[in-house]
């Protein structure tokens, strides 16, 4: 789950990161006043979950609260569209109100698990700001990483070698190791998956602060964390796959194509995409409906596929292990007669567990759904199926 800057940084400012004073801000008049507060020059700063804000107009300084009112009302409402939307943008509820910092230099830090590493991975760079993955692309020597063995945790001497790497020392050292040990802290603490700060700055002044804040928290640790997860903001995701869990599909990722596929466990789901785009087509969704046991459990996720627009023809790939394909059949001739189905072709196939008697169930309803025995003949009937329509 990701989060806002505002948040990402209510959680850095527990674990004792510094950063520049601010506050959400949902209405002009609101940021006016929270720029009063501030003492007049802020930055006021698009509240959305994609990155590259600044490259969009999403982030712009105001030297009153006048004029942090206007900047507030430019934004607030706007379909910010950045390098990370696409090109439909992302609508802007908030800003954030931030005290204005002067910067001398921008850094960049993100601390993330690395599975090939074995471990957490610190990794910095001196040439922060918003090129960095023009920084990583073509000057990859100024990208730094220090692993972080689980069994130590995080040691002052990662500190040192991180700060060494961004070309800190003396007394900005000091107050970067107190960044370091709170973007650790607070990862280990909130069950991140990602802490990214971009940049961290380093002030005229001399000071060391996190001007922006990126947090990712790892789904399956939010049932722990309710404080986190409140802080859930379901308009930036996909409204079909907020449906599919309301559903009771957790696994639902909606793509490009105009394939859909329902599938029974992540593996399978993945080889089904693969398969499809061997045979030429283009899958439009990930989707794992589980171990299912319940025909009700299919027919959501036709529901799901007639909302897709984009969906042309379903194709259903089912291994029964656990699940029954008699079950998943039964799913099959209820969603036709509960749902007012596109006329769209619908190639089946199962394997496993009952499947005699789940291919009697397809054949017996009088659908007219194609049925295939391997997967491979299945991908290769649905991509010509949509193709021909
Ligand atoms: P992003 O584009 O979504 O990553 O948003 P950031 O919060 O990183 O802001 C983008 C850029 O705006 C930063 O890299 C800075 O160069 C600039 N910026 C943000 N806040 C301030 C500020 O307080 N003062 C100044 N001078 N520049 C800022
Ligand atoms: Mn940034």
């Amino acid at each position: 789950m990701k989060l806002h800057e505002y948040q990402a940084k209510e959680i850095l400012a527990q674990f004792g990161v510094p950063l520049p004073a601010g506050r959400v801000a949902t209405s002009p008049a609101q940021a006016r006043q929270i720029a009063e507060e501030l003492g007049g020059k802020v930055v006021v700063k698009a509240q959305i979950h994609a990155g590259g804000r600044g490259k969009g107009g999403g982030v712009k300084l105001a030297s009153s609260p006048a004029e942090a009112e206007q900047r507030a009302a430019d934004i607030i409402g706007m379909q910010l569209v950045t390098p990370q939307t696409g090109a439909q943008g992302q609508k802007v509820k908030s800003v954030l109100i931030a005290e204005q910092t002067d910067i001398a230099r921008e850094l960049y830090l993100s601390l993330l698990l690395d599975s090939a590493a074995g471990g957490l991975v610190f990794i910095a760079s001196p040439a922060g700001g918003m090129d960095i993955e023009e920084v990583a692309a073509t000057r990859p020597e100024e990208i730094h990483r220090v692993v972080i063995d689980p069994a130590s945790g995080y040691q002052a001497y990662h500190g040192r070698k991180l700060a060494y790497a961004l070309g800190l020392s003396g007394d900005q050292l000091r107050q970067a190791l107190t960044v370091f040990n709170g973007v650790y802290r607070a990862y280990t603490a909130s069950d991140a998956s990602l802490v990214e700060i971009n940049p961290l700055v380093v002030t005229n002044d001399g000071r060391v602060l996190a001007l922006d804040a990126k947090v990712t928290i790892d789904d399956n640790a939010l049932y722990r964390r309710p404080d986190i997860a409140a802080m859930r903001d379901k308009d930036e995701e996909d409204p079909l796959e907020v449906e599919a869990q309301e559903m009771g599909i957790n696994n639902y990722i909606k793509l490009d194509g105009n394939i859909g596929c329902v599938v029974n466990g992540a593996g399978l789901a993945m080889s089904t995409m693969d398969v499809i785009k061997l045979a030429g087509g283009e899958p439009a969704n990930f989707l794992d409906i589980g171990t299912v046991n319940d025909p009700q459990r299919v027919v959501s996720a036709f529901k799901i596929m007639t909302k897709d627009k984009a969906v042309k023809g379903v194709l259903i790939n089912i291994f029964g292990g656990m699940a029954r394909t008699d079950v998943i059949a039964t799913g099959v001739v209820e969603a036709k007669r509960q749902l007012d189905l596109p006329n769209f072709p619908i190639v089946v196939r199962l394997a496993g567990t009952n499947v005699e008697e789940g291919k009697r169930i397809i054949a017996e309803s009088g659908l007219p759904v194609i049925t295939a025995d391997d997967l491979g003949e299945a991908a290769r009937k649905a991509v010509a199926a949509v193709q021909g329509l």
